[in-house]
Parts: structure tokens; sequence; C-alpha cells
């Protein structure tokens, strides 16, 4: 069961739970790619303009449509990924932390900087640098998190003056359409964000229009976006695949650490860039561990709950091809000698379920261990010490984040300083992505350059414009011309006796390699 199929000019979207046809949306065209982008490129000088307290009552008036509209942005995200209503009822919370951090703290991150002087000969000038905008920039998404995922990135760039294209996956783009119709047609702002519909050769347009990329997705398509953008001399921001693993040691608290891995593994029914994708577990705690972890995975409840009852945990895959990837990891691991604890098979039902699994005995000669398996899988590996486990964990050429579990904060330190990861969680899952004040991103094959962090997550969208003002304004400089013997002297003197640092180079002339002053 595909969630969406493609016809010539138009594709259409269907519900990954029962197959149900949801929409049927235009495949955008370069020529109409081109055309949103010179009507953002129009609107976007009177926004940067409004700065960022205007900005602000804007980005605020669309939160308030958004929890006016919650319900139905939430039907339209559930119906388009097949989630439980569980993990699609906490996107909506995204735009609320986000909106709010942006509005709050915009004006602040964007006020002109004053570094101080470097060297006697700038002492007389004042340094200003100033934050604009990159004016249109593109934000691409996938489909696992439909809604959240572009509301982690567009009111940043929104709120640093920027005009936004996004291009939502063609898996599920209903619900962040709808937001972004929300804006347009609902709430009186600014002409500065759009959405077009498509797949790849339409996200491919959108990075040929924009001035900076945003991207999230596979590193199969983050490596073609980053030669396009290199190809064209703009910058790009990419949030790549992960393959993130779960360290518990001999001292963790195992109930908390099993409790862990079950939501780290499953939320959002194992799609989840940070998802926990591999278990190691010390041999000492290995066997409590591996007990409790497949008796709860065996009462996740799955479906896809959309009477709103919380009677679901995990619902169906987005995709009929993401099934297919993760029952082929299941496969391969089996059939080189692996076990299944619990699940390890589709279903239930016709939709694109595949049912939560433990797998053991597991080792880096599978794909499990290896690939990306963003599915409900946790494949868990017995290690025997804390240096095998942090071998094994940078044994990956992903990066993303992971996590490290120990009763001993320091121990628990050490390791995670060793794990080659832009973030490690320390007796917690997935919680690296959900602190906008740190940098998020990821190393090796996981990404380039961090989403969010501070400043930066209104920065990253800005050119910054350097700016020396002279105080004095006598009628030349020093070093202008004509060059003469004895000001080139004086000035040799003068950088020696204040640069140098013991009283012999400070008081001689010239050291014994300088060329003659002529
Ligand atoms: P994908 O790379 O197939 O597609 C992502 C988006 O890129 C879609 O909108 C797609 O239409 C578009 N696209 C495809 N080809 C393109 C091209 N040549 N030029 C421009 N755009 C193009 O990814 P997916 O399968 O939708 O999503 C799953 C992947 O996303 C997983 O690998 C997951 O790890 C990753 N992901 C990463 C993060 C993160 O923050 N690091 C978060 C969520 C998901």
């Amino acid at each position: 069961m595909t969630a969406s199929v493609h016809t010539g000019q138009t594709f259409e979207v269907r519900s990954p739970s029962d197959g149900r046809l949801l929409d049927t949306l235009p495949d955008g065209t370069e020529d109409e790619v081109h055309a949103a982008a010179t009507a953002l490129r129009a609107a976007q000088p009177a926004w940067e303009q409004l700065g960022p307290r205007g900005r602000s009552r804007h980005l605020l008036a669309w939160l308030d449509w958004i929890m006016d509209n919650e319900r139905r942005l939430q039907e339209l995200i559930q119906a388009e990924s097949g989630k439980s209503w569980g993990d699609t009822v906490f996107e909506t919370t995204i735009a609320v932390d986000m909106i709010n951090y942006v509005t709050r703290n915009a004006e602040a991150w964007l006020t002109d900087q004053h570094p101080r002087t470097v060297g006697l000969a700038n002492k007389t000038k004042r340094l200003q640098v100033s934050a604009r905008p990159y004016p249109l920039v593109g934000v691409i998404t996938p489909w696992n998190v439909p809604f959240g995922m572009p509301m982690l990135d567009v009111p940043f760039a929104l709120g640093a003056g920027a005009a936004v294209l996004s291009k939502p996956s063609e898996v599920t783009p209903l619900a962040w359409r709808e937001a972004v119709r929300g804006w347009r047609e609902e709430i009186g702002a600014p002409a500065v964000l759009d959405c077009v519909t498509g797949r790849g050769a339409t996200g491919a347009a959108v990075i040929d229009v924009v001035d900076m990329v945003q991207f999230t997705g596979s590193t199969r398509t983050g490596r073609a976006i980053a030669v396009r953008a290199a190809e064209r001399l703009i910058p790009c921001s990419l949030e790549l695949g992960g393959k993130d693993a779960m360290i518990v040691l001999d001292d963790a608290p195992v109930d908390r650490a099993v409790a862990g891995a079950v939501w780290g593994g499953l939320f959002n029914a194992g799609q989840a860039c940070i998802s926990v994708e591999r278990v190691y577990v010390h041999e000492r705690v290995y066997d409590e561990f591996v007990d409790k972890l497949a008796s709860q995975v065996a009462a996740i409840r799955q479906g896809t709950d959309d009477d709103h009852s919380f009677s679901a945990d995990i619902g169906a895959l987005a995709t009929s091809a993401q099934v297919d990837i993760v029952e082929g990891h299941v496969r391969d691991a089996l059939a080189k000698g692996a076990r299944v604890l619990t699940g390890g098979s589709r279903g239930p039902g016709p939709g694109n379920y595949f049912a939560p699994t433990v797998l053991v005995d597991v080792d880096h000669s599978m794909d499990c261990m290896r690939d990306e398996s963003f599915g409900p899988t946790l494949p868990v590996m017995r290690v025997r010490s804390e240096q095998e486990a942090v071998e094994l964990t940078n044994d990956s050429p992903y990066g993303l984040a992971g996590s490290v579990w120990s009763g001993n904060a320091d121990r628990a330190e050490r390791v995670a300083r060793q794990l080659e990861t832009g973030g490690v969680s320390v007796n917690n899952v997935l919680a690296t992505v959900f602190q906008a004040s740190l940098p998020f991103g990821g190393w090796k094959q996981s990404g380039l350059g961090s989403r969010l962090g501070g400043a930066h997550s209104v920065r990253k969208y800005c050119r910054t414009q350097a700016r020396v003002v002279e105080r004095l304004t006598p009628t030349k400089e020093p070093h202008w011309y004509p060059y003469r013997p004895g000001r080139a002297r004086l000035i040799a003197r003068i950088v020696r006796l204040l640069g140098m640092h013991d009283w012999r180079r400070r008081l001689s002339s010239a050291g014994p390699s300088s060329p003659p002053v002529s």
C-alpha cells in the first residue's frame, strides 16, 4: 500500500493505515516554483523592514490560528501519516514552543554586535556586525514529522526576516499545506511564506531558486542537495539520517533504561531520525534488560486510533517501501543468526504496519546494526565493557545522536565525550532534538551544520555585514603611500615594543631574519 501515487501533473495522497484517497495535489513544476519564488522575493524587503517586533506580531497571530484549528490540523497529520493519536498530538506543541521561542528572542539575537578591535593599528576604529537575512530560504522536509518538522525551521527563517518557500514530502503534504494556507489567507500576514507540493523534482527546483536551503531527509538526498547548492554557491544546512545507539552500562537504572528503549525505539513507529536504532547492554545487566524489554515491547498497542482515544501506542509506517526496508533488515538478521524475541513480521491488517520487534544475538555484519531501519525494531547486543560499547557505537557512518545510561554522572559523561555524534542524552532518549537552545546537528553522514541552538537558530538564516567606522579622520593613515624608511622603522619598533613577550625582543629593532628596511 503506497502513501502517494504520481499521475502526471498531480499526485495522490493516501492513508497509510487503510489506503483511502485523502487528496490529489499538484506536482509542482519548475515554472510554478519559479513563480512562487518571484512573488516571495517581491514581498520580502517589506517583511525585513518590519523588524523583529513587527514580524513577531504575525508569527503570534499564526500561532493563535494554529491552536484555534489544532484538532483539524492534527486530524490531517494523522490521516496522512497513519500515526497513533498519541504520536500525532505532540506535533502541534512544537509550533507553540518554537514560535514562542523565536518571538521572545529574535530582537536580541538580531541586534548589531560590536566586537573589540585586534592590534594596535586598529585602536581608532569602531567595529559593527549586523545580520541581514538571506532574502529567500528553501525549507524541504520529510514525511516522518509532517507538521512539526517544518515548524523547527520556518518560524526562525521568518523571524530572521527571510521569505520562505517550503516543500513538504509528497507522502505527507496535507497538514503543512493547510498551515501555510492559514498564514496566507486567514491572518492577514504578508505573503512571505509559500508551499509548493510535489516530489523530488519539485524539491530540486526549489534549490535552484533560493538563496539558502534548510533540508531534512535522507543522507542520499542530502548529498544531492549539497552538490547542487555547491554548484550554485549557496549555503545549505542538512539534517540527515541516523543510526543512534543506546549504551546501557552495568550501573544503569535498568527499569528506566528499558522504558526509555521502548519509547525511544518505537516512538512514531520508529520513524524518527534520533530513534534508538541499536542497543548495547553490559553483560552484567543484559539478561534482566532483555527480559523486561521483550515483555514491554510485546505489550505495545498498535493501530491508528483515529477516534482520538489514545488506544494505540504506535501506528502505521508512512509508506509500504519503509515496511519493505524494515522487513528486509529483520530477514537479513535472522539469516545471519539473530533471534526475534517479539514481533518480527508485518501486520496487523492491510495497512503499512510492522509489529514492534526485539532482536537479539545481533552483530555488526547485519543490516539492522549498520543501516537506518527507520521502523519499530530494537536490536540488542551484549557487550563486555564500556570501551567495547563506545567502539561499536562509533563503528558507523552516521553520527546524529545517542544515549548513555549509568547511575554515575561522571562515568556517563566520560563515555558521552568519546562518542562521535552531534548529541548525547544521559539517562534519557530523543532528548537532544527538543532543546531549542542547544545546537542539534549530525556528525559524519548525518548532516552539515545544525538546526536551532539559541541565537544560531535565527542567525543561520542571515548573512553578516561587517562595518569598520573610523573615529579619527587625519589626512592619511601612517601606512598609506608614500612608504618612507623612517616611518617604517618607527612602526616596526612600536610593533615589537607592544607585541613581544620578553624585554630583549621588545627593545631590539629587528630580529636576525628580518629584511633590511630600505
Ligand atoms: P527523502 O530524502 O527521500 O525526502 C526528503 C524530502 O526531500 C522530500 O520532501 C522529498 O520530496 C525531497 N527530495 C527528494 N529528492 C530531492 C532532490 N533531488 N532535491 C530536493 N529535494 C528532494 O527523505 P524521507 O524518506 O522523506 O525521510 C526520511 C529520512 O529523513 C530519514 O533518513 C531520516 O533519518 C531523515 N530525517 C532526518 C532528521 C534530522 O533532523 N536529522 C529528521 C527527520 C528525518
